[in-house]
């Protein structure tokens, strides 16, 4: 099966409620534990860069070592940039063969993030490209993203409405309480599930994105911080929430810090317990293996995309 649009496993994700998991990729080892990890649980997937790990790895790698795990699996994979920050970034990705983009107009004023984004569906929709959007600001640090708890605010669903008929755009990541990074909550977790539900109501066929939306699993912080780390108050979104968001509406569910800690607690872990270690497969493999771990637990317990290949 080649790469695919999010299309057809977002009207699938709508019809049947639940997510599917967009997970950040960075190197070989990210694309194979994540496309593994679908493909022996049946479930479509969307592998996202953002521009740093652009920056990081270079386009052209990346993308030839997802068409080899395109061509090593058999689900639907769409391939996706996260935050696009900009017309030119969006247009670089669409010719180099992702499926999907995100144009993250979010900084900027209602009107301009309107023109911004209807500049990139243009493009991307004569590409035969989808498009995911950003109403609302979430607070948080991610890549080049980093927005204080201040400046960060709800999606208002009249809004929406507009801004998605204005704009042409394939769906809409909206803020609901959501943050980026491993320090999402202050004090108790909360989603607000009001104006998830108000957008849907506004918006029933648009698929709707939560960004900023790891657990940041905590045994996976505790290995981090038991084998010398110094990640202390971590706190990230519980799965039981995002497993309600899924059931009532959010289509794409995206995992950043999760998939970063799996790895580091790994290497962290091999290097405390055996110093003598400096065969890189010796702690790259059982980071790759946690990876693993942790997209397919995701995949069948919280997102229930499992078998909806
Ligand atoms: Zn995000």
């Amino acid at each position: 099966m080649p790469l695919v649009t999010t299309k057809e496993m977002f009207e699938k994700s709508m019809k049947e409620h639940f997510a599917i998991g967009a997970f950040n990729i960075n190197n070989m080892e990210f694309i194979q534990a994540i496309t593994e990890a679908a493909d022996e649980a049946k479930s479509p997937v969307i592998l996202q860069v953002s521009s740093s790990a652009i920056k990081y790895a270079q386009i052209k790698y990346l993308k030839k070592m997802v068409e080899a795990a395109v061509e090593s699996t058999n689900i639907p994979i769409a391939l996706h940039l996260d935050h696009g920050p900009d017309f030119e970034t969006c247009k670089m990705c669409i010719d180099n063969g992702f499926t999907s983009v995100m144009i993250d107009g979010s900084k900027y004023d209602f009107e301009e993030n309107v023109a911004l984004t209807k500049q990139v569906v243009d493009y991307a929709h004569s590409k035969g490209v989808v498009v995911e959007a950003e109403l609302g600001k979430l607070a948080g640090v991610e890549d080049d993203v980093n927005v204080k708890d201040d400046d960060a605010r709800y999606t208002d669903p009249d809004q929406a409405k507009e801004f998605v008929e204005r704009t042409g755009c394939d769906s809409l990541a909206i803020a609901i309480g959501t943050s980026h990074g491993a320090y999402k909550f202050k004090g108790e977790a909360k989603l607000r599930f009001d104006i998830l539900k108000r957008v849907k109501e506004k918006l029933p066929n648009t698929p709707i994105v939560l960004h900023g939306a790891s657990s940041v699993i905590p045994a996976l912080v505790d290995m981090c911080n038991n084998n010398g780390g110094n990640i202390p108050g971590a706190k990230g979104c519980p799965n039981e929430m995002l497993k309600k968001a899924g059931e009532e509406g959010v289509s794409k569910i995206n995992v950043d810090t999760d998939l970063r800690l799996a790895m580091t607690a790994q290497i962290r872990r091999v290097f405390n317990e055996d110093p003598s270690i400096f065969d890189p497969r010796k702690y790259l493999g059982p980071a790759r293996d946690e990876i693993k771990a942790t997209v397919k637990d995701k995949i069948e317990n919280v997102f229930c995309s499992a078998n909806k290949a």
